[in-house]
């Protein structure tokens, strides 16, 4: 329910400038309007100078006033070309205009962001300040709109702030937006909604959760895999190149001792810990590149070194 009275304001925040004819006003709001006037998030506008016929619903006629000589008081008409002239109510003539800088405050307040609220290109991009998301401290701007060439003018702005966070109003709008900046655009129709008091509410973890999906929450869980990976394929190689090595020369060791009619001792396998320091791989990864399921050759010729008749036997 709340966030089905958000929706509208959010995408009439993409018109400029952002009016709701009273027609609207009464399907979108109802008794919620009285709310909104007190918060000043709808504020009454100039009246309409013209009106859709209410009889044909196809003609939008000039409203013009007339002055009863008799009463003094002044009627509105309109004259449709298909229908006539027909007085007017006054009342659907009423207009409102989202404020968007009640708007913003209310998103700030609610998202927990920091700072002055500074409209940087009129009518189309504000700064709100710094949250704390995701463990950094992030500068957050707010897109009302994306059409024309309004996607140059914000890139502009925006091209020198990458981490910036962007928020806009609708998703529609969000996807143009990316398209044209490397910014994380989050759409407020997705994360935001009415309060029970219909003041906004911003659904922070959701924001949270979106700049986690990028890997922009410090943790880079995008990247960090695959440099982990890297790391241990390195590691893996390391020990093997020194297990080969130790075969070799336990293998060397042997024959010598054979050739001499000397039984001879074998030279004794290496401890993991041993081994590590000889490869230069800390002992915690030791344990884990024995345990990492690419290893069959680390652990092959872990075998091997344990066992004379392998070693004798051992080419490479
Ligand atoms: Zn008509």
């Amino acid at each position: 329910m709340g966030s089905d009275l958000l929706l509208p304001i959010l995408k009439r925040l993409e018109s400029e400038p952002s009016l709701f004819c009273a027609e609207e006003v009464r399907s979108c709001f109802g008794p919620v309007l009285t709310t909104l006037e007190s918060r000043e998030l709808l504020r009454r506008a100039k009246p309409a100078t013209s009106l859709v016929c209410v009889d044909c619903g196809g003609h939008a006629c000039q409203v013009v006033f007339v002055k009863n000589e008799k009463t003094g008081q002044r009627h509105g008409y309109i004259s449709c070309p298909e229908c006539g002239v027909t007085q007017i109510d006054k009342e659907h003539l009423k207009r409102w205009q989202v404020s968007t800088l009640r708007f913003l405050e209310g998103v700030v307040q609610s998202a927990g962001i920091r700072g002055a609220i500074d409209e940087v290109t009129p009518g189309l991009l504000w700064r709100l300040g710094k949250a704390q998301w995701g463990g950094h401290s992030r500068e957050v701007y707010f897109v009302r709109r994306c059409r024309g060439n309004d996607a140059s003018k914000i890139s502009a702005e925006l091209s020198h702030r990458p981490k910036t966070i962007v928020l806009t109003t609708t998703e529609a709008t969000a996807r143009k937006l990316r398209k044209a900046l490397n910014n994380l655009v989050i759409s407020l129709d997705c994360v935001a909604s009415f309060n029970g008091d219909h003041s906004i509410l911003v659904d922070t973890n959701r924001i949270e959760g979106r700049i986690a999906e990028k890997g922009l929450d410090g943790q880079s869980r995008a990247k960090r895999p695959v440099k982990r990976r890297a790391s241990r394929t390195a590691d893996i190689d390391a020990l093997e190149r020194e297990l080969i090595a130790h075969i070799k020369a336990a293998r060397d060791h042997a024959v010598a001792a054979r050739d001499r009619g000397d039984d001879g001792t074998l030279l004794p396998r290496p401890s993991r810990e041993q081994l590590g320091r000889c490869a230069g791989v800390k002992p915690h990864s030791v344990t884990r590149c024995f345990a990492d399921s690419q290893a069959h050759q680390l652990r092959f010729l872990w075998g091997i070194a344990a066992d004379p008749e392998q070693i004798l036997c051992y080419r490479s």
